[in-house]
């Protein structure tokens, strides 16, 4: 079999990593650049690295991401980020004749009120969720992005959907972080303090469904790897991108308890509902992606175990 010269762009971020430590143990060649080596949002630098590279696969896992209150604070750097990124590196791919490349969105690109569970044709049906529109249309032109290069041009250029990504490596600061590793230090910090009570954010009513990164990087793979006449089979003008979830559903206030429990937190949970809910309820259809005989492997209780194993870890090493 031959070798490809695969580039992971976002090697350092949560679903770029879990790409990384999957490809690593393939015959693949993994072409990995530090940000101070290759800014993706400097139009001039991408193309000459593609230029000059002779890539075969491109992971375009690199994005500036955040949780709700990031989105709402700095949405100017979300859409002008993302959208670059989007914009340089999938037309330097397509200039230098990179034959694959896979584009991974999210599902808060779809409307804020779509039927459950969402399905691909929902995109573009209805108004998106106010605290992260700017970070969804930048997403949207990705998916866009693909497509358009694969109508004009026939480049297979395919986008990926993921529900809420959790697992380690993921942002656990107190405020800018998601719900998950966001909660886990928050009830870490709370358990060595001998805290009464915390605090989430919100009603608590909230559904979200999670998947544990190692088996988004598992999916990605998968659907980069699904014969070109598969991938595009269910394609039409409207549905280039194939949603990648594991269709587990939890509302907040379950996910608080379960979370409790994991890190052993014995006080009480309170909600603050001054504090945004977001979207009520995003769970994707995973029936395309499950018809190609993908299933995910790590239930939410395990992968919420490891998550939190890994960061205790972290703070062992930091200790
Ligand atoms: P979203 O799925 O894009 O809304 O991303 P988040 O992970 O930021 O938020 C998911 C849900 O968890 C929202 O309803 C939040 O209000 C709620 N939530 C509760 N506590 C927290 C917290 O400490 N951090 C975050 N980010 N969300 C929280």
């Amino acid at each position: 079999m031959d070798t490809k010269r695969i580039f992971v762009a976002g090697h350092q971020g949560l679903v770029g990593r879990a790409l990384v430590r999957q490809l690593q143990s393939g015959n693949d060649e993994l072409i990995l650049k530090e940000r101070d080596e290759l800014d993706l949002t400097d139009q001039h630098a991408v193309s000459d690295f593609f230029a000059s590279e002779g890539i075969d696969q491109v992971y375009l896992a690199a994005a500036k991401v955040g949780g709700i209150l990031a989105n709402s604070q700095y949405p100017a750097d979300f859409i002008y980020q993302n959208l670059q990124i989007a914009c340089n590196v999938i037309h330097a791919s397509h200039l230098a004749g990179v034959p694959q490349l896979l584009f991974l969105g999210s599902s808060c690109i779809y409307p804020r009120d779509a039927t459950q569970p969402i399905t691909e044709e929902a995109l573009l049906t209805g108004k998106l969720e106010s605290t992260n529109a700017p970070y969804a249309i930048a997403k949207i032109a990705g998916i866009k992005l693909c497509e358009s290069y694969h109508i004009q041009y026939g480049r297979d250029y395919r986008s990926v959907m993921p529900t809420n990504l959790y697992g380690p490596f993921d942002n656990f600061h107190p405020q800018h972080s998601h719900v998950i590793p966001g909660l886990i230090q928050r009830f870490e910090q709370a358990k060595r303090q001998r805290a009464p009570q915390v605090t989430i954010w919100g009603s608590g009513r909230p559904q979200r469904e999670f998947l544990y990164v190692d088996d988004m990087g598992d999916a990605c793979i998968h659907l980069m790897q699904l014969a070109e006449a598969d991938f595009w089979a269910s394609a039409d003008a409207n549905i280039s991108h194939i949603n990648i979830g594991s269709g587990e559903e939890i509302s907040i206030a379950a996910l608080a308890e379960l979370l409790a429990e994991v890190t052993a937190y014995q006080g009480e949970i309170t909600f603050d509902t001054t504090k945004p809910d977001g979207t009520p309820r995003k769970r994707l259809d995973n029936s395309r992606l499950f018809a190609t005989g993908w299933r995910p492997e790590t239930n939410l209780k395990k992968g919420l175990e490891q998550t939190y194993q890994w960061y205790l870890a972290q703070n062992d090493k930091k200790d």
